[in-house]
């Protein structure tokens, strides 16, 4: 399956249908704008592009937040970068914990000085406002409350807007992992009173890894003016990158000039798709995919899921493993293993931008079919686009 290697020549990687947690398919318009020539991080043509860009994200993520940009990163920095920002060393803070993501953004709270309560519900469940409500009451002092949108490790889908309230009206700062929902799920940053946002590129946004976009609200905004230490990090301190992507344009880093171009042109499929329309693209393809894999008596982990992602238990009596190498050697298909107590237990098949497709749900449904030597999937699949 591995390619040999080779130190001299190009790299010609196979083409994957990739159907699993992320990097999802990159469309070809996506990967020929980065091939456009290098431009400097100062030069004027670059400049506006990154204003072409905040403007582009400010829509995707349904915000006026000035403070909207890319970090330069994947998705974990966008983490790193609203958490370092928005708490100082001895804050308290509370978050949610349901999956690898939470439980991550538990550590890197805590490795930037945060004493973190945690909300811990079983993997595959959604956080109850209830249980948000006792945290809030029991530690009135938390600064900020940060959980997960979509917890790609689960499939499991949290709502938020009821959560929103109740973190407002205690006076904490919103902060929200997006990075499997953003270009996805209906995500309102402003209508739901998010303060600090982030996603990845290679999720729904089908744009290669390698920028984390986020967005900060005036409340967050505040926050960060106020504070009394230096950020922890220097590479991830808004109070720099800001005079970058203002009209300062102070030096800080060197912007990834190829990769801005690629989340320029991935940002502009999704609008001219319509971010509505390609929700609705999420939840049929999803819906359809769902119908296929329970006729084969296949049975989901959470019991609110995403339409992005796909949790499934593996089946009894299959190699797990096993499964996901034919998916890959025969039919060229990459999903994603279970992790944390679902290592070895399930298989995770995202449906995530330009990877949610009619074509691929059938593709993946008729794989199924063969390996599990079962019938009835695709049919299933069928029915829901037929109705
Ligand atoms: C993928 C993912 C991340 C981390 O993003 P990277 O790009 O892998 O750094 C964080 N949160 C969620 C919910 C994710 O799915």
């Amino acid at each position: 399956m591995g390619k040999a290697m080779h130190l001299t020549g190009s790299f010609h990687p196979s083409q994957r249908v990739l159907l699993g947690p992320g990097p999802s398919d990159v469309p070809a318009r996506v990967l020929n704008a980065m091939a456009a020539p290098t431009l400097g991080h100062l030069d004027p043509e670059y400049l506006a592009l990154m204003d072409d860009t905040r403007r582009q994200l400010q829509t995707i993520f349904r915000t006026a937040n000035e403070l909207t940009l890319a970090i330069s990163g994947t998705g974990s920095a966008g983490m790193e970068a609203v958490v370092v920002n928005l708490i100082e060393p001895g804050d308290e803070a509370i978050v949610c914990v349901n999956g690898v993501f939470g439980t991550r953004m538990k550590d890197v709270m805590e490795r930037a000085g945060a004493t973190v309560h945690a909300i811990e519900v079983p993997w595959g469940e959604t956080i109850p406002p209830e249980r948000v409500a006792d945290a809030l009451r029991a530690f009135p002092r938390a600064r900020v409350f940060g959980i997960v949108h979509a917890e790609t490790s689960t499939g499991a889908h949290q709502p938020l807007e009821e959560i929103s309230k109740l973190v407002h009206a205690s006076g904490a700062l919103f902060l929200v992992d997006a990075v499997t929902s953003l270009g996805g799920l209906p995500l309102e940053v402003d209508a739901w009173g998010i303060d600090a946002c982030y996603s990845g590129t290679q999720k729904c946004l089908s744009c290669p890894p390698g920028l984390a976009p986020v967005t900060f609200s005036p409340r967050a905004l505040a926050r960060m003016d106020a504070r009394r230490s230096k950020v922890q990090s220097w590479y991830l301190d808004m109070t720099m990158i800001r005079n970058y992507w203002s009209a300062d344009r102070a030096y800080h880093h060197t912007a990834p000039i190829n990769m801005t171009y690629a989340l320029r042109e991935a940002c502009a499929i999704i609008l001219e798709e319509g971010l509505d329309t390609r929700i609705a693209r999420h939840s049929l393809n999803h819906r359809a995919l769902r119908a296929g894999l329970e006729s084969i008596g296949l049975h989901y982990i959470p019991s609110q899921s995403l339409t992005t992602l796909n949790a499934i238990h593996a089946p009894d009596g299959f190699d797990e493993a096993l499964i996901r190498r034919r998916l890959l050697t025969e039919f060229g298909i990459e999903i994603g293993a279970g992790l944390g107590p679902f290592k070895g237990r399930a298989l995770r098949i995202g449906l995530m931008g330009s990877s949610s497709t009619r074509r691929n749900v059938q593709l993946v449904l008729a794989a199924l079919e063969i390996i599990l030597s079962r019938s009835g999937a695709t049919s299933a699949a069928a029915s829901i686009y037929a109705s």
